[in-house]
């Protein structure tokens, strides 16, 4: 029997303001414990919260950003519940009026195909402190300076259908934070992080009871939890049983979600308009001005490639998943074939970085770099082959595309005479393979452009030996 799978995603997006959403206080990461603090985030009595702006502009980028309605008025409200970590007994959060209302997402699935995943809604809050278990024995430590630090959760509908969907939502999502730089989207760091609401129906049918993975900081563990709980629910469900809606973790090092408490329910957290906070009120000028300074977005820099470069919409798709990536592709294109610079990209570059472990920000081959040793591919200084050879060289040694050409002698022959010369001499040392190839065995042509490369150290302009070759070899 078939079960479908229904999966929504909560994401915490961390918004890289200078400082915390109610107070001063920096919000950078790896501070001293508690040294970022001040009487609004300690909750001393009598502190009172001012809202920083910073937040509320970066909240509206990413609801014109997925043509999401934007409230005009919108309300902060106290989320009651006790924890170590949070010290006013409360966490300051939007809950009936969000400031940005339903918009939708469009992600690119592996098979070209378009899919548009309903945004629910996306609020301000803060984020509560920390507990830290490791550093002590017997006893825990908390450091408050992450309390306060401005979030944005992003709330989907649900809308996917296979762990791979909520993958490419969460990947276009975190793009898109990164394109409007209203977040660092370091995951590792968890300022990047989503929550995914998982259930189970046969097609058709009323959504099934649902489980809620908490804190999943990687594309691969939101994929392989998913997947977990897509078998056990399936396993509950078939056996005859219900599932229970609860809160699980994941634990990658176990490969499982496990239980972690019954799902509290929304009117639990007692929820009321916060007091001390006035409404927040958007005005169209504001919005506007934010509108007027968007960057170009994902989707429209991905058509713009398809046309400007005469890309492929997958080559496109890959070189638009970031902005870095995006910029640096533009720079190596400038003034060189648009597909030739991305296939240098796209394999020679990545491939490189990807083995080595290397952010595309900490990328050691400037674009400029790149560019020039594109160039010398089309200019025919040097062939694709040689060029591989001096990427290596610039990538894990450094130095200059045009002294590495020079100094190791790797320049392209193309002088007809001297191809030839190296022609001749390999037709004549193999008179058996040049009859055979006469009497029409055509793949032995292989074999001789194969010889005259090598006799070249791989500097012949192999179009030229080909054309040569078949010259010479038809000539009986
Ligand atoms: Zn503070």
């Amino acid at each position: 029997m078939d079960w479908e799978v229904v999966i929504g995603l909560e994401v915490h997006a961390q918004l890289n303001t200078a400082t915390k959403i109610f107070c001063g206080c920096p919000t950078a990461f790896g501070a001293e414990p508690n040294s970022h603090t001040c009487p609004v985030c300690l909750a001393m009595p009598g502190a009172l919260p001012v809202l920083n702006v910073a937040a509320v502009d970066k909240a509206i980028a990413l609801g014109l950003a997925i043509g999401a309605e934007l409230n005009r008025h919108s309300i902060f409200a106290r989320k009651n519940y006790f924890y170590p970590d949070l010290p006013k007994g409360y966490q300051i959060s939007q809950y009936e009026l969000p400031v940005v209302g339903k918009g939708t997402l469009t992600v690119q699935l592996a098979d070209g195909v378009e899919k548009g995943v309903g945004v629910t809604r996306a609020h301000l809050e803060e984020d509560a402190g920390k507990s830290l278990h490791e550093a002590f024995i017997g006893q825990s430590g908390i450091d408050l300076n992450r309390a306060g630090t401005p979030l944005l959760e992003i709330v989907s509908e649900p809308d996917m259908r296979s762990p791979a969907e909520a993958v490419a939502y969460l990947k276009k999502l975190h793009a898109l934070v990164r394109y409007l730089d209203i977040c660092d989207g370091n995951m590792q760091e968890g300022s990047f992080r989503c929550d995914a609401n998982v259930s189970l129906r046969r097609p058709g049918a009323a959504y099934g009871t649902r489980a809620e993975i908490k804190n999943l900081n990687s594309f691969r563990f939101l994929e392989k939890a998913i997947e977990y709980e897509i078998v056990r629910q399936r396993d509950i469900l078939e056996s005859g049983g219900q599932v229970v809606q609860e809160t699980r973790l994941y634990d990658a090092n176990r490969d499982e979600t496990r239980s972690m408490r019954s799902k509290e329910e929304a009117n639990d957290y007692r929820y009321f308009p916060d007091p001390d906070l006035l409404p927040l009120v958007l005005d169209e000028s504001r919005i506007e001005r934010i509108r007027d300074i968007l960057p170009e977005l994902p989707d429209a820099k991905r058509t713009r490639f398809m046309n400007q470069y005469a890309l492929t919409a997958y080559d496109a798709g890959v070189l638009t998943a970031g902005r870095v990536l995006a910029d640096y592709y533009e720079q190596v294109a400038a003034g060189v074939d648009g597909k030739l610079a991305a296939n240098w990209v796209m394999g020679d570059l990545l491939g490189a970085l990807n083995k080595a472990g290397i952010e595309m920000e900490d990328c050691p081959v400037s674009a400029e770099k790149l560019r020039l040793l594109v160039q010398r591919i089309a200019d025919r200084t040097i062939s694709g082959k040689i060029a591989k050879e001096v990427f290596e060289e610039i990538f894990y040694r450094g130095g200059e595309v045009d002294a590495i050409i020079d100094g190791r002698g790797l320049r392209q022959i193309t002088d007809v005479a001297a191809i030839a010369a190296m022609v001749d001499a390999i037709v004549t040392a193999n008179p058996q393979q040049a009859a055979d190839f006469r009497a029409g065995k055509d793949k032995l042509l292989g074999f001789f452009v194969g010889q005259v490369m090598k006799a070249s150290q791989g500097k012949a302009n192999p179009d030229q030996v080909n054309a040569i070759l078949l010259e010479r070899l038809r000539k009986s």
